[in-house]
């Protein structure tokens, strides 16, 4: 039998849970090298990315899956980017959502926003520059203001530093433990490195 250190345990689980937990993106776009370029991109920073070519395709996926963030180009085939966003909120789905169009014109720029798209990002952009708005609309939409962090499996409230599980029961963390379950909730699905855990302890 293996015998854990219990912060050894308890980061392997955690781990685990981390790697179960990617945050899901919903790409519509209907360019195949940006869209490939893109899905790469999301797969390689660690999120699970679902790629469709079409608005009608997108939106039903919405209908069907939860989804923690959608890329939504504005030149489709079948119908405008802009009347899928009205549709999606008009669904009263609040899913963050990021625009990405080589439209530049204000007006475009300005119905986005207006129409509920949390950023507006335009073409041609790093990939680099894509993730971190995707970063920041991610944590504008969930993260600094919470006090109790989650991944579905286990959750972590901030303030008390108490850590529970689906079956409610709550296990007191020492500060080293708290810290490491922190760091692998904060940013579900990425990959860190034992340094870089250890940066955070
Ligand atoms: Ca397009």
């Amino acid at each position: 039998m293996l015998h854990y250190a219990r912060g050894d345990f308890l980061a392997a689980f955690a781990f685990e849970l981390a790697l179960e937990s990617k945050m899901r993106i919903l790409l519509v776009e209907d360019d195949s090298m940006i869209g490939d370029a893109i899905q790469r991109a999301l797969s390689d920073a660690s999120y699970a990315a679902d790629w469709v070519k079409n608005g009608l395709t997108g939106l039903a996926a919405l209908d069907t899956h939860s989804y923690d963030l959608v890329l939504l180009d504005l030149g489709l085939p079948d119908k405008d980017g802009l009347d899928v966003l009205d549709c999606i909120r008009a669904r009263n789905n609040p899913v963050p959502l990021l625009i990405i169009t080589a439209r530049d014109n204000l007006d475009d720029r300005l119905r986005g926003l207006d129409g509920g798209a949390d950023d507006y990002l335009l073409k041609p952009f790093d990939i680099a520059e894509l993730l971190a708005r995707i970063r920041a609309v991610l944590r504008r939409k969930g993260g600094a203001a919470q006090s109790v962090l989650g991944n579905g499996v286990v959750t972590l409230n901030l303030l008390s530093k108490h850590a529970s599980t689906d079956e409610q029961r709550e296990v007191a963390l020492s500060n080293r433990e708290f810290a490491l379950l922190q760091a692998l909730l904060i940013r579900p699905g990425a990959i860190l490195s034992r340094s870089e855990l250890e940066d955070r302890l």
